[in-house]
């Protein structure tokens, strides 16, 4: 058995830093990281497109995240706000730059350049990184008696920092979460999130059409959130930032609805239908197929033509009638899409669910449950917005646990 005074399971955002911190604040004491792939941070290098946005500005901003651990974020951004990471950051020697939407980045537009000032913080504090050690099994007596494969660990401060099974190409999965509910935790549902939503009946066959919109969801008749931004049609499904931060709420909705409004006078419905009744008296000889063009690409206003209920394509624009103009300006105004549901974990960026958040105390992670034990990362139920704030939460929850250990 080998005994280390503090382990950490799981090599990713939050258990690295976890690490760190835990062995800046207890340089007596033996600190490891246990890792079941064959390095750490293999995830890490594959966000943002491979450039890494490891943080927003606007981070400590609550009504950006959702799940059971919501009521506790006021409490650990108040521990370790968004100051305080990019402080931890330049300590680290990273240079960042920040977008135009509050999106901070490494200066060298390069993930690698994260994990790298991380990894070498790890070697210089002599923390010992286990690889190709995935662990299967957790006891609780005197001390936590870790089980790996072929390994036995024993120690006296554990932290679990797992993930999720979100992207399993990037070798996640549910084994940590599993490992916490054999320990007593309760775990909500895991849901895929930050990925596109399949969509029922009236899917179009628009696969690659991009449009600038805002998008709303309901449950029913029940508002819950709108985003604006580029909607993606892909076969099935719709797709894009704004689709991504709605599809965390889906898992908790009986009827989920995605509402698209993609009218170039946004609110002002009577301007659009204004515009609509000007066009089909000015373009009366042009077939009905054609009468969007000016407004949208032909494959998209064809769509949105079938949509509305309008089938004769090759007739000419005067056979419109009122009521057809009237169910055209409708969809362009609150197109409306059944949810089936969040893809699946191979497209999505993050889980939602996981321990519920009111079993960990927000002021050090550790578990209100089990002494000692400390959880951090995505292995909470705690979903961010696109944008940074999921390796915030990673990045946040980890620095407090391990400066708690
Ligand atoms: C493609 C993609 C792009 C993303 N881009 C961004 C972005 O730009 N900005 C952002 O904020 N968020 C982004 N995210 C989300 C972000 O990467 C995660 O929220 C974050 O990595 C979670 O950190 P974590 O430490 O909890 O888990 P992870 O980084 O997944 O690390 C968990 C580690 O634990 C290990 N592990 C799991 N089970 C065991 C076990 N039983 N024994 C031993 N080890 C184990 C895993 O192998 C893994 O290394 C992105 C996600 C994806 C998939």
């Amino acid at each position: 058995m080998v005994k280390k005074d503090v382990i950490i399971i799981g090599g990713g955002a939050s258990g690295i830093i976890c690490a760190i911190k835990a062995k800046e604040n207890n340089p007596d004491k033996t600190v490891a990281i246990l890792e079941k792939q064959s390095r750490i941070g293999r995830k890490l290098l594959s966000t943002g497109n491979g450039r890494c946005n490891l943080f927003n500005l606007d981070a400590d901003d609550v009504e950006k995240y959702s799940g059971s651990f919501f009521n506790n974020l006021s409490a650990l951004f108040k521990k370790c706000s968004v100051v305080k990471l990019g402080e931890e950051f330049s300590k680290l020697g990273l240079v960042t730059y920040c977008d135009s939407e509050n999106r901070v980045y490494p200066y060298s537009n390069h993930a690698g350049t994260v994990l790298d000032v991380l990894r070498f913080r790890l070697d210089e504090l002599k923390v010992e990184v286990i690889c190709d050690t995935k662990v299967t099994s957790i006891e609780k007596k005197d001390t936590f008696i870790i089980k790996a494969e072929n390994k036995k660990f024993s120690c006296e401060k554990l932290i679990i920092s797992t993930g999720s099974p979100a992207s399993p190409k990037l070798g996640s999965d549910n084994s940590g979460i599993n490992l916490l509910e054999k320990l007593g935790h309760k775990i909500e549902p895991l849901s895929p999130a930050l990925c596109p939503l399949e969509v029922k009946d009236k899917a179009p066959s628009i696969k690659g059409v991009r449009q600038k919109g805002s998008v709303t969801l309901f449950d029913g008749d029940e508002y819950i959130k709108s985003e604006s931004g580029e909607i993606q049609f892909t076969e099935n499904s719709l797709s894009g930032i704004c689709i991504f931060n709605l599809s965390a709420k889906v898992k908790d909705l009986k009827s989920p609805i995605v509402s698209l409004n993609i009218s170039p006078y946004n609110e002002n419905y009577g301007q659009l239908l204004h515009v609509l009744k000007i066009n089909a008296q000015s373009f009366k000889s042009r077939e009905i197929k054609r009468f969007l063009d000016g407004m949208f690409i032909n494959k998209l206003g064809t769509a949105i033509l079938k949509s509305s209920g309008v089938n004769k394509l090759s007739a000419p624009i005067s056979t419109l009638k009122k009521e057809d103009i009237e169910n055209i300006c409708d969809t362009i105004y609150d197109w409306r899409f059944k949810v089936e549901k969040p893809t699946n974990f191979d497209k999505a960026q993050v889980c939602a669910g996981g321990v519920n958040g009111l079993e960990i105390e927000p002021r050090t992670m550790e578990s209100k449950k089990i002494k000692d034990l400390y959880i951090c990362g995505e292995a909470v139920d705690i979903v961010g917005d696109c944008g940074g704030f999921n390796l915030n939460f990673a990045f946040t929850s980890g620095i407090i646990a391990g400066e708690s250990v």
